[in-house]
This record gives C-alpha cells, sequence and structure tokens, in this order.
C-alpha cells in the first residue's frame, strides 16, 4: 500500500479515561491524535492545529461541546462528530442543528465511532477534492454524473439546476442518515453563506416536485422535524433482480 499523511483528530472529552482510551485506539488505527479537555483548549487547538477531524464530547468545562460546536462551524467546515450521553435526545438535536456533521452515544462501542469517522473523513475528502471523486457513482435507480453534472433516474435524467445538482448528491451520497440544514448549506452553497438557511428547504420542494413525475424514483426526502432532512429508501419499491 502506499504510504498516506496520516489524519489528524482532535478529541475533545474533560473525563481523562475517555479520551486516553480514545487516543490509545485512534493511535492504533494510525491516525495522528490531538487532545483537549476543556471547551477553551478544544477552540485553541482546532484553530492552532486545523485537525481533519474533530470528536466533541458535550459536558465540557469551561464552554459546552454545543458551543464549540456553533463556534467552530462559523470558522470551518472540518466534521465534528458528537459524543452524547445516553438519554440527552435534545443534545443530538441542538447539535446538529448547530452544525455537528453525526453522533454517536455513550457508551458507544470503539468499533461503531470508528466507522462514523471514517465515512465522515470520507465524505469530508469528497467534498474537498471534487476532482478526485468518481466522475460516476451509482445508488439503486440512480446515477450521478460528476462530469456531466447530470442525474439520471431509471435511464431517465432529472434536469437540475445546478444547486439542485449539489443538493442531490449530498442527500443521495448520504442517504439514510439525517443532514442538517448548516450542514447542507456548507457542503452546498460553502461556509460563507450568509442567506436564509430557508434556502435549504426551498430547495428541497423543488427537488421533491422534481421527483412527482417519476412513481418509479425509490428514494423520498424527509423532513427531520427541527434538524434538517434525510433521504429514505422506500422500501415498498424493490428491485426484482
Ligand atoms: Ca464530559
Amino acid at each position: 500500500m502506499a504510504p498516506t499523511v496520516a489524519k489528524r483528530i482532535l478529541v475533545v472529552e474533560d473525563e481523562d479515561a475517555i479520551r486516553e482510551t480514545l487516543r490509545y485506539n485512534l493511535a492504533r488505527e494510525g491516525y495522528d491524535v490531538l487532545e483537549a479537555a476543556t471547551g477553551p483548549d478544544a477552540l485553541n487547538v482546532a484553530r492552532s492545529e486545523r485537525p481533519d477531524l474533530i470528536l466533541l464530547d458535550v459536558m465540557l468545562p469551561g464552554l459546552s461541546g454545543l458551543e464549540v460546536c456553533r463556534v467552530l462551524r462559523q470558522e470551518s467546515s472540518t466534521p465534528i462528530l458528537m459524543l452524547t450521553a445516553k438519554g440527552t435526545e435534545v443534545d443530538k438535536v441542538v447539535g446538529l442543528q448547530l452544525g455537528a456533521d453525526d453522533y454517536v452515544t455513550k457508551p458507544f462501542s470503539f468499533n461503531e465511532l470508528l466507522a462514523r469517522v471514517t465515512a465522515l473523513l470520507r465524505r469530508s475528502d469528497m467534498s474537498a477534492r471534487p476532482t478526485g471523486a468518481p466522475e460516476i457513482e451509482e445508488f439503486d435507480g440512480f446515477r450521478i454524473d460528476r462530469a456531466a453534472r447530470t442525474i439520471h433516474v431509471e435511464e431517465v435524467e432529472l434536469r437540475l439546476a445546478p444547486k439542485e445538482f449539489d443538493l442531490l448528491s449530498l442527500l443521495l451520497r448520504n442517504s439514510g442518515r439525517v443532514l442538517s440544514r448548516q450542514a447542507i448549506i456548507a457542503a452546498v452553497w460553502g461556509n460563507r453563506f450568509y442567506g436564509d438557511p430557508k434556502t435549504v428547504d426551498v430547495h428541497v420542494r423543488w427537488l421533491r416536485e422534481k421527483f412527482e413525475p417519476f412513481a418509479q424514483i425509490p428514494f423520498r426526502i424527509n423532513t427531520v422535524f427541527g434538524v434538517g432532512y434525510r433521504l429514505d429508501r422506500i422500501g415498498a419499491i424493490e428491485q426484482s433482480s
């Protein structure tokens, strides 16, 4: 295998035992691990070291993980994976609203965390280097042609405006996962977008209208109240292969 530059992960966690365990296990997987134990430390390290991904505990001294998330999201699109405590649904929702990319609930298995970390890093690589991504991606019934910027459904071309193309590509690549409005804006419009977040809602509505004529489209864009959107496969429609 060709050597690659190790990805850098910032672990923000005030409980020493958890932080140490994460550091040890992530290092074993080949990641460079940075650590912070307080909210203000997290901001300092994130700004000075520019990690590739941040694992962010919610309950932190100095500044809560949610506040850290809100501040960081205004400054960069570094993927943020929140570590939330069991039974704190509100933290998940607020975290996603504030622009966190995903969350795991404590107690979590390291393998579960690693799967999320890998997925987020892959996603962020794809959005950062679109030229390095495959030109054609296929999802059940959909084909995205990045070079031609077209999306076909069951061989029918959807006529999409540029932002609609970006938005639908993003949703397809993350099908089954909730994407917050902030995460969608960051990915589709960029971090310097200062317009109305309702822009996302409007584009989702346009996409839904474009789906409407095609009963065979095996996906639906569902609204996740208070958070954002999720593309779901419609179970009733199965490919007969
Ligand atoms: Ca904590």
